[in-house]
């Protein structure tokens, strides 16, 4: 793959990782992308190792922190190509706030949730995706929490683009990911991801017997008039809730009639989208632009 670096992949064999990271490899391929455009911040975890396997610019973040790290990049440079690659455990545990917060911003990035529902890198703890009384191999007890329904929160935090696919299932999540990177606003794919060393409940053969197709109900995920929004997005809430033991996979919502966060900053800062924060001049001739003595004044009053 011409995205792949040569730095060593070292995922447990039979980890979902290398399905999602072969998925990202064609996906960017056929969508053409620029590698000095394309930014992927990670978090820290299992999947937050993807940052260093493709060939485009990569940010290792802190745990929990890859949102808010996306989100300067992405303010400070709105042409960028931005995609948040994190685990469960990373985006919606120590995470969660900045999960919801870019929601509510509809910033133009897409966020990739690698979900195999327990902390790999650490042994396989409960993540905040784990069904209740579930007990991983990590695990002395099972867990008592309840499970975060990622597609509900996602919606209800405003993401416009709201998906699920599986790891192995490539062409289905290539396709995927091409959607949400070229939809304008927040895009979420809660990918499920086999965790092959710890969890032994949901394993590719449990994937192939639950998981379903929007398609097969005739879902309509496209919200065609701004008067459709709230109606689709209550009806995309309610499949996403729907009590039973099969997994829907698929494109629950499109919402292209929000604003997003970049053109909100530009209502109030209009030259924002033509000179952003990192094309403007801030030295000549070696010598900051910035008036010290103004800063000094006031400072010193
Ligand atoms: Fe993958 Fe699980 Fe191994 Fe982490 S611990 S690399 S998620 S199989």
């Amino acid at each position: 793959h011409v995205y792949r670096t040569d730095v060593w992949q070292d995922w447990c064999p039979g980890c979902g990782n290398y399905g999602i990271v072969t998925s990202v490899y064609k996906a960017f391929e056929e969508l053409g992308l620029d590698p000095s455009k394309t930014v992927i911040v990670s978090g820290i975890g299992c999947s937050g190792k993807i940052a260093h396997f493709v060939n485009v610019n990569g940010v290792h973040a802190l745990h929990g922190r890859a949102i808010p790290f996306a989100m300067g990049i992405k303010i400070a440079n709105p042409e960028l190509t931005v995609v948040v690659h994190g685990g469960d455990g990373d985006l919606l545990g120590i995470g969660m706030a900045h999960f919801v917060a870019l929601g509510r911003r509809n910033l133009d990035i897409t966020v990739v949730l690698h979900n195999n529902r327990v902390y790999g890198l650490t042994k396989g703890q409960a993540s905040p995706t784990l069904p209740r009384y579930a007990k991983s191999r990590g695990m002395v007890k099972p867990n008592l929490h309840d499970p975060i329904n990622t597609i509900a929160l996602a919606l209800a935090s405003g993401y416009t683009f709201v998906a699920r696919s599986y790891a192995f299932l490539g062409e289905h999540l290539k396709e995927i990911l091409k959607r949400a990177i070229m939809h304008k606003g927040a895009a979420f794919i809660d990918v499920l991801q086999p965790c092959a060393t710890y969890d032994e409940i949901f394993t590719p053969d449990y994937y192939r017997k639950h998981i379903y197709r929007l398609e097969e109900i005739g879902w309509d995920p496209e919200v065609r008039s701004e008067d459709e929004a709230k109606t689709k997005l209550v009806k995309a809430i309610e499949i996403a809730n729907k009590a039973d033991d099969r997994i829907p996979i698929g494109i629950f919502y499109i919402n292209p009639f929000v604003e997003t966060f970049e053109e909100r900053i530009n209502r109030y800062a209009k030259s924002y989208l033509v000179n952003p924060p990192a094309k403007r001049v801030i030295e000549r001739d070696g010598k900051p632009l910035i008036d010290r003595e103004m800063f000094r004044k006031l400072f010193a009053e």
